[in-house]
């Protein structure tokens, strides 16, 4: 039986201008993938940021490992050591080498030395391998090889579970196989992982848990052969349906 990583209870979410962009949103979170889909519009990057407190939902509760992340008392600079993200747009600094940029949170984040600091760098640009482009500038290098690179920033922080909001959608499509290719690795590496993305093979391939989002409204969760192959939702099927 997997461990549950996130517990979410009646969670909403209404931004300033009145969109209701979660709408009682129910969802347990385990171990392992978890792939999110679903519209454009209709909550799944909400939902994502709010799991790492990027945003404040207006109310419900999240509990992580039991915890409740949405407590007064709760360190969000610990639980953001304990839950990462890669983001659509990488985020590097331009003026500093790819070892620079994976060096720079564990100096100023996790306070290692700069020995430390380096090998980790170095261990996790070899496994998604990287490791040649280590003294580079992104400037130099293609929007696949940025994104594996923030993905290897991001696993130097050494986090237990990994948010990705749509991480191959500003990519040329030839350099979409190779992210998915490293974010597979880190299936293999036993990294949990909340994904948001429209590669449905790729979620079909990897996932232990698909969550079908609409209108703010979770309508359906489920294995990937119960929402890919199986599901009796219309509003799911339509939306399969025009992707093929
Ligand atoms: P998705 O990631 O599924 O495309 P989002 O979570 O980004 O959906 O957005 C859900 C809804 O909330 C959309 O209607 C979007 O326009 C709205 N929204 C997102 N961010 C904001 C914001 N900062 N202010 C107002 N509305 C927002
Ligand atoms: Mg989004």
């Amino acid at each position: 039986m997997k461990n549950k990583l996130f517990e979410i209870k009646n969670l909403n979410k209404k931004f300033n201008d009145g969109t209701l962009a979660l709408n009682q949103v129910n969802l347990d979170i385990y171990e392992g993938i978890t792939i999110i889909i679903g519209p454009s519009g209709s909550g799944k990057s909400t939902l994502l940021r709010t799991l790492n407190l990027m945003e404040t939902p207006t109310s419900g509760e999240i509990n992580y490992k039991n915890k409740n992340i949405l407590s007064k008392h709760f360190n969000i600079n610990e639980h953001r050591k304990e839950v990462g993200m890669v983001f659509q747009s990488f985020n590097l600094f331009p003026h500093l080498t790819v070892l620079e940029n994976l060096n720079i949170a564990q100096k100023n984040v996790l306070k290692l030395d700069k020995v430390t600091a380096t090998n980790k760098s170095i261990f996790y640009l070899e496994k998604v391998g990287l490791l040649d482009k280590k003294d580079q500038y992104p400037g130099k290098l293609s929007g696949g090889q940025k994104q594996r690179i923030a993905i290897a920033r991001s696993l130097c922080m050494e986090p237990k579970v990994i948010l990705f909001d749509e991480p191959t959608s500003a990519l040329d499509p030839e350099m979409i196989g190779e992210v998915l290719l490293t974010m597979k690795i880190l299936v293999k590496l036993g990294m949990h992982m909340v994904i948001v993305t429209h590669e449905m093979g790729f979620a079909e391939s990897i996932a232990d848990q698909v969550v079908f989002m609409d209108q703010g409204e979770i309508i359906e969760v489920g294995t990937p052969n119960d929402i890919f192959t199986n599901s009796s939702k219309k509003r799911v099927i339509e939306f399969l349906d025009k992707l093929t």
